[in-house]
Order: C-alpha cells, then sequence, then structure tokens
C-alpha cells in the first residue's frame, strides 16, 4: 500500500466514528455516552484509535498557563500523564512569558469512540492544544466555548500565514516535544515546513513533530503508553532525524489526476476494541 493509499484509509477511519456499525458492536452501549470513568487506578486499553481508559482522571479545568475550553464536551479526561504533561507544559509557556493557551479535547471518561470530531484520542493519552497565542480573557470554563481560534495556515493552503505565525508557536511546539513523555505531535505540514526552514541551533525536537491533516488551528500531542499499562499498544517509532527531508516532501506532492470512473474507496473496518474494553465499558 502506498503512504498516499494508507492516508486515504486512515482519512475514511475518522468518519467512522460514531457510526450505527460502530455502536452496534458495542450493544447499544456506547462510551460516548458515558458520563463519568470507572473506578481503581488509570490504566490504558489498546491502541490511541481503538481503546480505551480505566480510572481515568480529570484534568483541572484551568492552571498557571493554560485553561480548558469547550468543557461541555466532558473529554477533559486522562491518564495521570496527561494531568501532568498539561500541568508541566502549563508552567513552562507561563516561564517562557507566553500567553495562556487554551487545552481542547483529551479523552471522554472511560476513552473509547466519540461520537464526533476524532479517531483517535480514545486511550486518555491524546490531548489537543490551541495555537492561539492572543491574551486571553479571565473567564469561568462555561464561558470558554467558543473562543477566537485563528489558523496558522492560509485559507488556500499555501503557506503559513504571516499575520497569525510568531516565533511562540514554535516555542510551544518545542516545550511539549522537550517532555520525555511526548511520543510524538501531529500539526499542518505547513507549519512543521515553517519549522524545517527556521530552527536553528538544537533541531533534535522536530523528530516528534509529525505532519497530519488539519492541524493548523491546533497540534496534537500523543503521550508514551505510560509503564502502569502493560494492554497499551505503543505505535512505531518515528524514524530518525529531523523529518525535514523527504517524508515531509512527500506531503507537498500534488495528488494524481483521477480516473473519469473512479472506483470506491476501500471500505475500512471499524477498528475493534481490545476485550478489555467491555468490563470498562460496563463498570458501574
Ligand atoms: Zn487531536
Amino acid at each position: 500500500m502506498t503512504s498516499r493509499m494508507v492516508r486515504v484509509v486512515l482519512a475514511a477511519l475518522v468518519s467512522l466514528a460514531g457510526s450505527a456499525a460502530v455502536q452496534a458492536q458495542d450493544g447499544g452501549l456506547t462510551f460516548a455516552n458515558l458520563g463519568t470513568p470507572s473506578g481503581g487506578p488509570a490504566r490504558v486499553i489498546g491502541s490511541y484509535a481503538a481503546g480505551c481508559i480505566s480510572g481515568a482522571v480529570a484534568l483541572p479545568l484551568e492552571g498557571p498557563g493554560y485553561e480548558v475550553i469547550r468543557v461541555s464536551r466532558n473529554r477533559y479526561w486522562g491518564h495521570n500523564s496527561v494531568v501532568r504533561f498539561v500541568q508541566d507544559f502549563g508552567r513552562r509557556v507561563q516561564a517562557s512569558r507566553l500567553p495562556t493557551v487554551y487545552i481542547g479535547d483529551i479523552s471522554q471518561p472511560r476513552g473509547g469512540r466519540m461520537g464526533f470530531g476524532h479517531a483517535s484520542h480514545q486511550v486518555g493519552l491524546d490531548v489537543d492544544i490551541w495555537f492561539e497565542l492572543s491574551p486571553k480573557p479571565r473567564l469561568a470554563a462555561a464561558a470558554r466555548e467558543e473562543p477566537l481560534l485563528r489558523s496558522l495556515t492560509l485559507a488556500d493552503d499555501s503557506g503559513i500565514d504571516p499575520s497569525v505565525w510568531q516565533a511562540g508557536h514554535a516555542t510551544l511546539l518545542r516545550l511539549a516535544a522537550e517532555d520525555p513523555a511526548v511520543d510524538r505531535i501531529f500539526v499542518n505540514k505547513l507549519i512543521k515546513r515553517q519549522l524545517c526552514q527556521t530552527i536553528t541551533g538544537d533541531r533534535t525536537w522536530l523528530r516528534k513533530v509529525t505532519p497530519w491533516y488539519f492541524h493548523n488551528e491546533h497540534f496534537h500531542v500523543r503521550l508514551v503508553c505510560p509503564p502502569d499499562s502493560p494492554e497499551c499498544t505503543p505505535q512505531a517509532p518515528i524514524p530518525a532525524g529531523d523529518g525535514c527531508g523527504k517524508s515531509l516532501d512527500d506531503w507537498f506532492v500534488p495528488p494524481p489526476p483521477r480516473p473519469a470512473v473512479a472506483p470506491p474507496p476501500p471500505k475500512p473496518r471499524p477498528p475493534r476494541y481490545p476485550a478489555s474494553c467491555q468490563a470498562v465499558l460496563h463498570a458501574p
């Protein structure tokens, strides 16, 4: 399978979240309609796009250097390692004299597939952080539902928006990448290219910054499997190097012309939860 085909299949998987087929597989009970975590210590089960979490903890809705937005979604749950990461990250953002950052979705109280919005974020180890670096007004959590969230890229996808981009955005990505618990960070290909073209000195942290679709308004931080979770499935390691060579160039190759009669896209099968997730789903 070419890397482009892999991307097409992955993109199709995104649309599967919340489908009728997925709900039937859960016997009518879905992770998306459970409002509380299961008990016990936090344990990650399965993979980032097919898994769940027991004993999830809530990220405090604000702390030094950060504020959670869209609280009504109830997606601020995760493994302790994600709470520790966000709190450390916020402190380092503040120490760097950058404005408070907005934290978006982590996971549902028991992880699993969401009704809308993400294919991953299923095990409490993924967190979206918004690039918006304007000074933030002090608002109650409930008033942070639809804040200003600007894109770093131009609307026609031709490049970085110079009226929004600032050096602080690279600092945010470096601060996140330098945390040893971070496995990788997904950003738009134009943002990765901007880093490749402008970062001087230490470039080792660029390795973790991975081009992906969208991600021009926020970046997606993925943490490594924590040692307390033997059932957590890690991702394949990122190749060595700064990721600024051919692997990035491939993202800028225009797609081949479509044939007159396009064959239907391959039907991706919904990822299956590990058996242990059934217990998490049905726990009191
Ligand atoms: Zn994300």
